[in-house]
C-alpha cells in the first residue's frame, strides 16, 4: 500500500508530494498541525483534531482553507486511499509561499498538506514494563497552546532524552512540571489523578480529555492543578497522554523509580478503559 498525500488540493502519493521552498512553513515555520489516529479503519476524535486546528488558525491568524466538512471528507478520503486500517494522518497548514519577509505576505494562499503513514505501534514491552523520562527546563515559547510546527525546543528536548536512554522529555517551568515534548502528563497524588491546567504552557491534547474523561467514568477524582518536580517524584503514579503514545505508565523520572517501580493499577486499567474506547 502506498503512504498517500494531499497537497494543496490534490492526491498523489507522499514520494512525490513537493512545496515550495518560499513557503512559509519551511523559511519561518509559520504554520500549524495535527496529528491523527485511526484505528480499524476510523478516524479517532476527527472533530476534536479540527477544533483545535481551528483554534491554532486563529491564533496565528491563518485561514483554515477548507470547511469543517470539507476537511473530513478530504482527510477520510486520504487515510481511504491509502489502504492503513491503522495508520497516522498528518495535517499542516503554512502561510503559503511568498517572498521571504517577515511580515504576513499580502497575496500568498495557504500550503495545505496531508500525509497518511501506517502507524507502527510502541513496543509491547515499552507499554509492559512502562517508559522513564527525564526533566528538562522550558525553553519554549509563552504560546505553547498552539500547534505550531516550531518544534526545535521539543526536538531538542526529546534528543536528550533519548541519548540518555529516557523514552520522553518532561518540560519543567518554575519548578512545575507541564508536558512532555510530545505528550500531556499526570501523575496520582494520594489516590487523585492530578494533571497540569491547560493554558498558555501546554497544548490542550485530545488524549489528555479523553483521560480525564475516562477516569470521571470510573468515579476516579481527577484534578487539574500544577504539580512541582517534588511531587511528581513523590507519586504514585505517573502517566503519559498523547495521539501514538495513547496512556503510557511512566515507572522513571530522571532515573528514580516512582512507586515501586512499576507500572500503576490506575495506569493500567486507564489504558484497558482507552482501549474499549477505540473500539466500534
Ligand atoms: N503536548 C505536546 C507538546 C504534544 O506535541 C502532544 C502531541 N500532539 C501532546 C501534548 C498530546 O496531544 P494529543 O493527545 O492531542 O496528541
Amino acid at each position: 500500500m502506498p503512504n498517500i498525500a494531499f497537497v494543496n488540493g490534490r492526491f498523489m502519493p507522499l514520494a512525490q508530494a513537493r512545496v515550495s521552498v518560499e513557503d512559509r512553513g519551511f523559511q519561518f515555520g509559520d504554520g500549524i498541525y495535527e496529528l491523527i489516529r485511526s484505528y480499524g479503519g476510523r478516524v479517532f476524535h476527527i472533530e476534536d483534531h479540527l477544533r483545535r486546528l481551528e483554534q491554532s488558525a486563529e491564533a496565528l491568524g491563518l485561514s483554515m482553507v477548507y470547511s469543517k466538512s470539507r476537511w473530513k471528507a478530504i482527510l477520510e478520503k486520504v487515510h481511504a486511499r491509502s489502504g492503513y486500517p491503522d495508520a497516522k494522518i498528518y495535517i499542516q497548514v503554512t502561510r503559503g509561499a511568498a517572498p521571504r519577509d517577515h511580515s504576513f505576505p499580502k497575496k500568498a494562499r495557504p500550503s495545505v498538506i496531508v500525509t497518511v503513514r501506517k502507524m507502527t505501534p510502541l513496543s509491547p514491552e515499552l507499554r509492559e514494563k512502562g517508559a522513564s523520562v527525564l526533566t528538562v527546563p522550558d525553553l519554549r515559547w509563552g504560546r505553547c497552546d498552539i500547534k505550531s510546527i516550531n518544534l526545535l525546543p521539543n526536538i531538542m528536548a526529546r534528543q536528550k532524552a533519548r541519548s540518555a536512554g529516557a523514552f520522553e522529555a518532561l518540560f519543567v517551568r518554575d519548578g512545575l512540571v507541564l508536558e512532555g515534548a510530545g505528550s500531556n502528563v499526570f501523575a496520582v497524588i494520594q489516590g487523585r489523578i492530578v494533571t497540569p491546567p491547560n493554558g498558555p504552557f501546554i497544548l490542550p491534547g485530545i488524549t489528555r480529555d479523553l483521560a480525564i474523561a475516562l477516569a470521571r467514568e470510573a468515579r476516579d477524582p481527577v484534578i487539574e492543578k500544577g504539580i512541582t518536580l517534588e511531587e511528581l517524584l513523590g507519586a504514585e503514579e505517573v502517566f503519559l497522554t498523547g495521539t501514538t503514545t495513547e496512556i503510557l505508565p511512566v515507572v522513571q523520572v530522571d532515573r528514580k523509580p516512582i512507586g515501586d517501580g512499576r507500572p500503576g493499577k490506575t495506569t493500567r486499567r486507564l489504558y484497558q478503559q482507552f482501549l474499549q474506547s477505540i473500539r466500534p
